[in-house]
């Protein structure tokens, strides 16, 4: 063994710190993957998030403030991302853990040269029981009426679309590139016509879109939102105001509780509670009901993500690996392993290398035991964020 075969953990608070910290993979007993790896807390490794481009053409405030993400913003050099290749080949190693449901994203995914290439790759692998992977896409929908068709093609099968309103006005003040919403409605309209998300009693239900809802900014937009996509097969979903990053100047008062949404809603358009399609669901279902209050499939559900108010830590089994190779255990963490220097230290047809990564990749979802969103709801409200995690990395890098 030589002294490369160790993961720098990468940590935000130690950033210029000339000692990074290392995680010795000699002493590692090897781990044969069995499809079945828990943390400390009994979750399931299941689902892997990956950022394939830190790069993205809108500037959400809540996500890439313009006066953060300009010109001088470090983004990463194109030497610097994994390459599709590397990218298939750690998924890989992560579906033999147990992983069966991968989502693509950035910032914007889409942005990422010849992502159906990679699309490919990624439908062709199979899950440790022989199965297909669920494989989907997070975007801001700018591109999709262009892509919508290849992307299918190359075997995507569902797409999260983001749409913070329908007013023109709030959504390009929301984007701040004053970016029009009937082009992100024309690819969602392709996304439709192109099959994607298309179930077995032909509705889109695979098509989710997305709703950041930030109070004073676009809460207003939710009843239309609502009534839009009512009936449509596609599900809409609103997320609470996070405090991802160390950039949006996130402030708890302009987090709009999903309770109060839902009861919103309500007002107009009856709900019901839904059952939770699986384990470790980040959205409540809501369905709308008919006149004798039971749930209309016809009309279709909701979602609320309520990570603020209702933290979901006990069922998180994701991943996520950032745009350079660094896998990172919660969204709120400062501190990634960075799996880089271990691929391109070996081919893609080294197996005895794939076995390292396999054995790296246990150890360290073994000894996870990240709550940032559960710990947050016991602090006071101005002793969040840095108080529990330290400076942690944006999410357009991560990955949401
Ligand atoms: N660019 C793509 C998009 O916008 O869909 C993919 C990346 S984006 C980081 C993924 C998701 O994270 C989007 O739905 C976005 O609305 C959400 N998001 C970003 N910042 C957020 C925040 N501060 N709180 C809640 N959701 C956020
Ligand atoms: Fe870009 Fe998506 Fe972040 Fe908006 S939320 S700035 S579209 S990465
Ligand atoms: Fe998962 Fe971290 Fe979010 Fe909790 S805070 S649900 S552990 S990503």
């Amino acid at each position: 063994m030589t002294a490369k075969r160790v993961i720098v953990l990468h940590d935000e608070r130690l950033a210029n710190s000339a000692e990074p910290s290392l995680l010795q993979l000699t002493d590692l007993k090897p781990v044969v993957a069995d499809g079945l790896l828990a943390d400390q807390l009994g979750r399931q490794l299941h689902d892997l998030r990956i950022s394939v481009t830190d790069r993205c053409n809108f500037r959400c405030s809540y996500c890439m403030p313009k006066e953060v993400f300009n010109k001088d913003y470090p983004y990463l050099p194109h030497s610097s991302l994994l390459t599709f290749e590397e990218i298939t080949r750690l998924a890989n190693v992560f579906m033999s853990h147990g992983v069966r449901k991968i989502r693509l994203t950035g910032g914007e995914p889409l942005l990422r040269k010849n992502i159906e290439i990679l699309i490919e790759q990624l439908a062709a692998l199979r899950t440790q029981d022989g199965g297909k992977l669920d494989l989907t896409l997070t975007t801001n929908g700018s591109l999709l009426a262009k892509k919508a068709v290849a992307l299918k093609a190359a075997g995507l099968q569902r797409v999260t679309v983001s749409l913070d309103g329908l007013d023109d006005a709030v959504f390009r003040s929301m984007n701040d590139v004053d970016f029009p919403v009937a082009d992100v409605l024309a690819g969602i309209e392709a996304a439709r016509q192109a099959g994607l998300g298309l179930d077995k009693q032909g509705h889109f239900s695979g098509i989710k879109i997305n709703m950041v809802v930030k109070r004073g900014t676009n809460a207003e937009q939710i009843l239309p939102m609502a009534r839009h996509f009512r009936g449509t097969g596609m599900v809409l979903r609103f997320i609470e105001y996070m405090d991802v990053g160390a950039t949006n100047g996130w402030r708890m008062d302009d987090v709009l509780p999903s309770a109060e949404v839902i009861k919103l809603i309500q007002s107009e358009m009856p709900l019901v509670q839904l059952e939770p399609s699986q384990a470790g669901e980040t959205a409540q279902r809501w369905g709308y009901a008919d006149a004798m209050g039971k749930h209309d499939p016809s009309l279709g559900e909701i979602g609320v993500i309520s990570s603020v108010t209702q933290a979901f830590c006990s069922d998180c089994n994701r991943a996520r690996l950032s745009t350079e190779g660094k896998l990172y255990l919660c969204l709120f963490a400062s501190q990634g392993y960075d799996f880089r220097p271990l691929l391109r230290e070996s081919s893609v047809s080294d197996k005895a290398n794939d076995s390292t990564i396999t054995t790296a990749l246990a150890h360290i979802w073994r000894g996870r035991n990240d709550r940032y969103s559960e710990l947050r709801s016991t602090m006071p409200a101005d002793k969040t964020s840095a108080t529990i995690s330290g400076k942690r990395v944006e999410m357009s890098y991560i990955g949401g």
